[in-house]
């Protein structure tokens, strides 16, 4: 299938959401992904497709996809990415995922590490437009005080009394002590963590260290990025 990208949006220095309209209907669930495939020439080893998480709500209608660029040399895709045009069509396939939210009414920790806010804000704004309970308490880490979605995510605190947000800037971390510090009863909610894989993998293990049981613990692992 084929997405045209309609409008493109800074939405802090270096990440961008790219807006696309699907050719044909698509529904999702908000925190799933897509494989996209941009051809492009020459291509660097990193090879002509990547995974996204759709970081738009399934009400919106649209698909967004929000990326970090590296202030380094970054992929060929990339650079396809960055330079595609208003108009122009993007290839995807394998709609997939379950970094879906179960049941609103438990209680939830959303561990998010920069650009892994992605899927949350999907799963946030759904809620919100659904008028579902939020009962979520969201550990935002970020390499500096440029927020993704920061004006968005406020918003939907404003009207969700039990839906909180703590920022963790670098070179701060979440560590056991900050997440025993902003949790009162950690066996009580369910962890759903995101970000570049080696973060979700180390807070994975801390958390079943802590003596959080499996399934209470859900991963959305980003490869290709290293630690926040
Ligand atoms: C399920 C899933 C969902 C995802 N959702 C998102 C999402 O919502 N947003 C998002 O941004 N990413 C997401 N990702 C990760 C995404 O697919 C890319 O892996 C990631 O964005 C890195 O992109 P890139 O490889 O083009 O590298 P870049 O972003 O261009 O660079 C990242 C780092 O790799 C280095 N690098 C770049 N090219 C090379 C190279 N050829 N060889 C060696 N090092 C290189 C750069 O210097 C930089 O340090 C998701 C991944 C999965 C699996």
């Amino acid at each position: 299938m084929k997405l045209q990208l309609i409008d493109r949006k800074t939405e802090v220095s270096n990440v961008e959401s790219f807006i696309f309209q699907p050719e044909e209907p698509l529904s999702w669930k908000a925190g799933q992904f897509l494989h996209y495939i941009l051809h492009h020439e020459p291509t660097d080893d990193r090879g002509s497709d990547r995974w996204f998480t759709i970081s738009a709500a399934p009400f919106e209608g649209h698909v967004m996809l929000t990326t970090r660029f590296t202030d380094e040399k970054g992929s060929s895709f990339k650079n396809k990415l960055r330079n595609l045009k208003i108009g122009k069509s993007i290839e995807v396939s394998f709609l997939e995922g379950d970094f879906t939210l179960e049941d609103p009414e438990k209680e939830h920790v959303f561990i998010a590490g920069g650009i892994g806010i992605t899927p949350f804000r999907s799963i946030l704004k759904q809620l919100d437009q659904d008028k579902k309970p939020i009962n979520v308490t969201l550990l935002y880490s970020n390499r500096d005080q440029n927020i993704v979605y920061k004006d968005e995510l406020e918003e939907i605190a404003k009207s969700n009394l039990n839906f909180k947000i703590h920022y963790i800037f670098s070179p701060e971390h979440i560590d056991e002590k900050k997440i025993r510090e902003l949790i009162p009863d950690i066996q009580k909610p369910i962890f759903y963590i995101s970000g570049p894989e080696p973060m979700v993998e180390n807070l994975g293990t801390l958390l079943k260290g802590m003596g959080i049981a499996e399934d209470h613990i859900k991963q959305d692992w980003f490869p290709g990025y290293p630690l926040e």
